[in-house]
């Protein structure tokens, strides 16, 4: 009988006298002088007798320490009580976890909150030369949503047009629009100054001025940067995010948090600029405004689910408010094209590259 130890190597019991201080309980065994930190000490609960306090090493889980004189229980009791009740030892890791996920909370809390407006500014800031390179992600994205629109005279009237938009942005680089045969009712904003406008779009568009807000409102995002907006943002939360979880490309919750939240569409903020935006550019056209408030109003409660893309609404929110906007705002008189042009723009799609 007395407190004895298995090394976990072979099932020799080694009869030992434990030392037990304010740091750790030491011991010798045949082998040498053992010192285990109470800290590093992992309490075996189910061990009977449940008088003798039984124990593995977090590092070294195989072996066992079973201390079994009431004198040294008494003692452990006095230099580590946490490891004589469990209740207690319990309550300290759930107030630990309980302290950590309040801490991690705040953390996301501030990251939604605090990181959007600094990368709006530092993407603003950020040299053109920056975004217009090719990046690969881009032709794997393309090839996802279609084969490009090419059908010559639709091409020739969808460039008129996006030149009178551009004439009016006044912006130094340039922009390029395409149309690809994609079904679904979306347009996306590449680096670079790209735009594209899947088929879907075109074929809902019920005038030209419908087609021309959204244009303007995707000019709108070129503009404002806010591509690189959201690749410093959504860099900036999977660096913090690594920080706080210490994951790295492997799904977590905490990861599809993030990507859920906030990968998927702009910041509320950088489409009401880009609504905006185009609304300026309609009306600096005289183009009138009714067909951007119609287009978001017969959107209105249609996402498209059929595609591996989310819909115009699921990245453009709110389409009851920009509806209004726009007819309130706008000033215009004139259609962007006229109805024959507009007709063959819609064949756009009638040759694909
Ligand atoms: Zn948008």
């Amino acid at each position: 009988m007395g407190s004895h130890f298995f090394d976990g190597a072979t099932p020799k019991r080694h009869d030992i006298e434990p030392d037990i201080g304010p740091e750790g309980i030491a011991f010798e065994t045949e082998r040498g002088a053992l010192a285990w930190r109470h800290e590093d000490l992992i309490r075996l609960w189910d061990y009977r007798p449940q008088e003798h306090l039984a124990f593995t090493h977090r590092r070294h889980q195989d072996s066992r320490l079973i201390i079994e004189e009431a004198w040294a229980v008494e003692a452990i009791g006095r230099q580590a009580p946490q490891l004589l009740e469990r209740g207690r030892e319990r309550w300290r890791h759930t107030g630990i976890a309980a302290g950590l996920s309040l801490g991690v909370l705040t953390l996301i809390a501030g990251l939604y909150f605090f990181v959007p407006p600094v990368t709006d500014r530092l993407a603003r800031a950020m040299p053109w030369s920056f975004e217009a390179v090719d990046r690969p992600e881009l032709d794997k994205l393309a090839l996802m949503i279609g084969k490009r629109c090419a059908a010559e005279e639709p091409n020739r009237i969808l460039r008129g047009l996006v030149e009178d938009l551009l004439k009016t942005a006044a912006f130094p680089h340039p922009i390029t629009v395409d149309v690809t045969s994609s079904k679904m009712v979306n347009a996306l904003t590449f680096a670079g100054g790209r735009i594209v406008l899947l088929r879907g779009l075109i074929d809902k568009a019920r005038s030209p001025n419908e087609l021309a807000a959204v244009i303007g409102h995707e000019i709108g995002h070129v503009v404002h940067r806010d591509h690189t907006e959201r690749w410093m943002r959504e860099n900036a939360l999977s660096a913090a995010s690594v920080l706080l979880f210490g994951f790295d490309g492997t799904n977590t919750i905490g990861q599809t948090v993030f990507e859920t939240g906030l990968s998927l569409s702009y910041s509320r903020g950088s489409e009401q600029d880009a609504d905006r935006y185009a609304l300026r550019l309609l009306n600096r056209l005289d183009l009138d405004p009714a067909g951007g408030a119609e287009f978001f109003e017969r959107m209105r409660g249609k996402g498209d689910l059929s595609g591996l893309l989310p819909g115009y609404l699921s990245t453009h929110p709110d389409s009851d408010g920009r509806a209004v906007f726009f007819r309130e705002q706008g000033t215009g008189t004139k259609q962007a094209l006229s109805p024959e042009d507009w007709l063959i723009l819609k064949r756009i799609c009638d040759k694909t590259d």
